[in-house]
């Protein structure tokens, strides 16, 4: 399980994110929906641990002063203080928005790079389960990444993110300028993700609508604080919520 407790963000004196609290169960699927800035990205940076890599950066080269309160805590235990890297091995792995590939590498190497810390055996496997994830890609192993189309580039990021053997996966905004039709190619694989491999996921996205079927509960985020949580019944069935967020009132 996975809990963000009272996160706040400051970005200098902006208010990213404001006392957020959200909680994802083993084996569940957490949406967390919000339009353009509403801190999205922030609060995957601060569930994942890469907000203390920005964190340092920006200390080192004299630029904004960023300021985290609050606590997140992974299977019982604070990991507020621990780095990506060692997130990343308790299991949290982040798929970041805009994929960020290796454009020059191909997308046999974009994957194994993500399996560095895994075992030969458990590369060979996932990589397997990758290729039955997305079949598109089974053709394409040897092309450079930066020329597939924008909806095969997420699937060897959500592939790339599979090799690292997470436990809890964060999807920041999968669907992101992807053709409707990709994006229900990228979206199907959450639940097969979930019910396969035993694999809890939190996604973002701007629109619910695409995702909303595929969550058990969501959060929904403005200004960088939650306005909304409930079950996707709950949400679905609130008339304000679903015009508002869901685009089918
Ligand atoms: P998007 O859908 O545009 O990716 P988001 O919901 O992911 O948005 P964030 O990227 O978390 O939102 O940004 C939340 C707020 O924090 C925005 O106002 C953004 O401009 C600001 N912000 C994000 N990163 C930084 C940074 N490194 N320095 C300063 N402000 C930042």
């Amino acid at each position: 399980m996975l809990e963000a407790r009272a996160v706040m963000v400051f970005y200098e004196n902006m208010l990213a994110l404001n006392n957020v609290n959200i909680t994802c169960p083993e084996n569940g699927v957490i949406g967390v929906f919000g339009a353009n800035s509403a801190g999205k990205s922030t609060l995957m940076y601060a569930l994942s641990g890469i907000i203390l890599d920005i964190q340092h950066k920006e200390k080192m080269r004299g630029g904004e002063r960023i300021s985290l309160f609050g606590e997140v805590v992974h299977d019982g235990e604070d990991i507020t203080k621990l780095k990506a890297h060692q997130r990343a091995r308790r299991g949290l792995v982040l798929c970041p928005e805009r994929r960020r590939l290796f454009p020059e590498s191909s997308v046999a190497e974009n994957l194994s790079i993500g399996g560095h810390l895994a075992s030969r055996a458990q590369a060979k496997e996932t990589f397997d389960f990758v290729m039955e994830l997305f079949p598109a890609l089974k053709k394409l192993t040897r092309r450079a990444a930066g020329f597939l189309s924008g909806g095969e580039q997420q699937m060897v990021a959500i592939g790339r993110a599979l090799m690292a053997q997470p436990t809890m996966l964060l999807l920041d905004e999968p669907l992101l300028g992807l053709a409707p039709s990709i994006q229900h190619t990228v979206v199907e694989s959450i639940p097969q993700i979930r019910n396969e491999r035993g694999i809890s996921v939190i996604v973002t996205e701007q629109y619910a609508r695409p995702v909303i079927p595929y969550v058990d509960y969501a959060y929904i985020v403005e200004n960088g604080s939650t306005v909304m949580e409930g079950t996707r019944e709950e949400l679905l069935g609130n008339p304000d919520i679903k015009a508002a967020y869901f685009g089918c009132g």
